[in-house]
């Protein structure tokens, strides 16, 4: 057990980690964080900071003796140097390196009797072409590797558009991916312990606009909801199957013949982010229970059920009339300039007990 007191180093610096400071700093830990930016969301509210690349190994060997344990919040990591922090790390390099590869990632679903939709891997244009001859369209291609927010993703929807998608991801390997014809979104978020305890939150309806994900709602609806118990099997064997410590997050399409699977994350998720008021224990501090192999908390709603919006961009600039709302659980990440589809902080609601 790591006990309150030691510090966690956290590799990346973004608002997921900012989070997660927070949470174990109320736990009485302290944070180290690894980043190659200075002044970021994270490193504002930490005890320490190393700014180095996320290949230098020599900074990363030095930051693993600094620290008690390790966590990521940042997908688009390098997995080799993290093998120099050893069994520190959690969860494993293992479970990064399948979820940044949309091909291992969907292949592992699979193995795991999860659905997913339709794909091919694909690497010319060729076989782009081929791909959409077999899944029919529309398809979405999508970059294997270092795709977040819907970056490094185009539609064909008509096979003439073949071409153009190829060349606006930049001709690099791909998937191609049946689009979905869903009901809605939604994820189930796990948190797992080493000896395999564990526990999901009730999840949450999700609305994306442009790839990104504008809101999330608990309770979910009724047409969500009857697919939950299904997602949530094919979850846990996912966190299973990964040996995940920590925090995993599984995104789904509510299909007319139940959930597919869209995509895995490793860590904490947007679509979490309601917990932090909405629930007795939050997805960040959950997370840092189970690497630190504290007891589970409780994952019951705290209130009714919460909404939570992105504030993205100039969102943010709304930040005096929110604060204004005495019931409105406002945050606001840190971030420099608010670029257009830059998540800047985020707001949520709870629904009051009847
Ligand atoms: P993030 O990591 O921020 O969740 P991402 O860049 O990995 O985003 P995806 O989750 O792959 O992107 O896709 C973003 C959104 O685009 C999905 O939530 C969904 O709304 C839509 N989308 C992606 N793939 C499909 C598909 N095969 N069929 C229908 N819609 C899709
Ligand atoms: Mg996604």
């Amino acid at each position: 057990m790591i006990e309150p007191g030691a510090t966690i180093g956290i590799i990346g610096g973004g608002q997921l980690g900012r989070m997660l400071s927070m949470a174990a700093a109320q736990l009485g830990f302290k944070c180290h964080i690894f980043d190659p930016h200075d002044h970021g969301p994270a490193a504002q509210v930490s005890a320490s900071f190393t700014r180095a690349a996320f290949d230098d190994r020599a900074a990363l060997e030095l930051f693993g003796n600094a620290v008690d344990i390790v966590t990521y919040e940042f997908e688009n990591l390098p997995c080799e140097p993290l093998a120099i922090l050893g069994d520190k790390l959690r969860p494993s390099a293992r479970s990064l390196a399948i979820a940044q590869d949309r091909a291992r990632e969907k292949q592992f679903i699979e193995g795991c009797d999860a659905r997913v939709a339709g794909w091919r891997a694909v690497s010319s244009l060729d076989e782009v072409e081929a791909a959409v001859a077999a899944l029919g369209t529309p398809v979405v291609l999508k970059t294997r590797r270092y795709g977040y927010d819907g970056k490094g993703q185009a539609w064909i929807r008509d096979p003439a558009d073949a071409g153009a998608a190829w060349d606006a991801i930049g001709r690099e390997p791909a998937v191609a991916e049946a689009g979905v014809d869903f009901t809605a979104e939604f994820s189930v978020i796990v948190a797992r312990w080493a000896d395999g305890r564990h526990s999901c939150w009730d999840s949450a309806e999700n609305q994306h606009g442009d790839g990104i994900l504008r809101r999330s709602t608990v309770p979910c609806s009724d047409a969500v909801a009857v697919q939950v118990e299904e997602a949530r099997e094919a979850t846990l064997r996912i966190a299973e199957a990964l040996d995940h410590i920590g925090v995993l997050t599984v995104e789904f399409f509510a299909s007319e013949t139940g959930p597919v699977v869209n995509e895995i994350a490793p860590r904490v998720h947007n679509s979490g982010h309601w917990t932090i008021e909405g629930a007795v224990t939050s997805q960040f501090e959950q997370h840092i229970r189970a690497i630190c192999d504290l007891p589970p908390g409780s994952t019951a709603l705290a209130g009714n059920g919460a909404t939570m919006d992105n504030l993205i961009g100039r969102d943010v600039d709304r930040w005096a009339e929110l604060v204004a709302e005495p019931d409105l659980h406002v945050h606001i990440y840190g971030k420099g300039e608010a670029r257009p589809g830059r998540k800047m902080g985020h707001v949520t609601r709870i629904s009051p007990r009847a």
